[in-house]
């Protein structure tokens, strides 16, 4: 699968706001958002004026960017979004965050998704008692997830629950940190998503 090997820090510059890619760090005084928050490059200080189009291209790539995707396993998700009945802009989000990877990294099994989807393909997560190595694969509620037995001592997932633990869970999860077990509870609503995001540019700039 094709990936982006570039600078994580970066793509949070460019959309001048926290995609929370990089674990602990982001937590840090080290983020380069905190210590550099204008835009990457050259001309990255520079004030441009934002077209109405670029409104909704950097909403669209800050989501995008924010779940590791790129353009055409967006768009596929987003064409799904659009089949399904109810509003095509919260079905994208709800399946965005059904992705396992996604549910690895919320249930602090992983410091980041790009974490939660090496934790994934090294086949140390379960899903109903089965390891599934599919990062893209969705669940559905009532699905228990659990980090596998042989990979339960090691330090990189005690140090990301540890961090996990100081944050909040979100409520359509419910997770027993000592165990490394999860079970999404149900899809979440609208309102368990992140407020900032604005699904309805998406719409829009997948409508043009
Ligand atoms: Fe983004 Fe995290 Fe880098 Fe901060 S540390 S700029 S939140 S990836």
């Amino acid at each position: 699968m094709a990936r982006y090997f570039g600078s994580k820090c970066r793509l949070c510059r460019r959309e001048a706001t926290k995609l929370f890619l990089k674990g602990e760090k982001c937590y840090s005084d080290k983020c380069a958002i905190e210590r550099r928050n204008y835009g990457p490059g050259l001309h990255g200080q520079r004030r441009r004026k934002v077209s109405d189009y670029g409104v909704h291209l950097r909403e669209k790539q800050k989501i995008k960017r924010t779940y590791g995707l790129l353009e055409r396993q967006f768009h596929t998700y987003f064409e799904k979004a659009s089949r399904m009945p109810g509003v095509t802009g919260e079905n994208l989000l709800v399946m965005l965050e059904r992705r396992l990877d996604n549910v690895v990294y919320r249930l602090g099994f992983s410091g980041s998704r790009s974490e939660a989807r090496q934790v994934v393909s090294h086949r140390q997560i379960m899903v109903n008692g089965k390891i599934i190595n599919v990062a893209s694969y969705l669940l559905k509620p009532g699905d228990k997830v659990a980090v596998d037995e042989s990979s339960r001592s090691q330090i990189r997932i005690k140090g990301s629950l540890d961090g996990a633990m100081r944050r909040s869970y979100p409520s359509w999860l419910e997770v027993d940190p000592v165990a490394m077990t999860g079970t999404f509870i149900s899809y979440p609503d609208r309102a368990d998503l992140p407020a900032d995001y604005n699904e309805n540019l998406i719409v829009e700039l997948y409508s043009k």
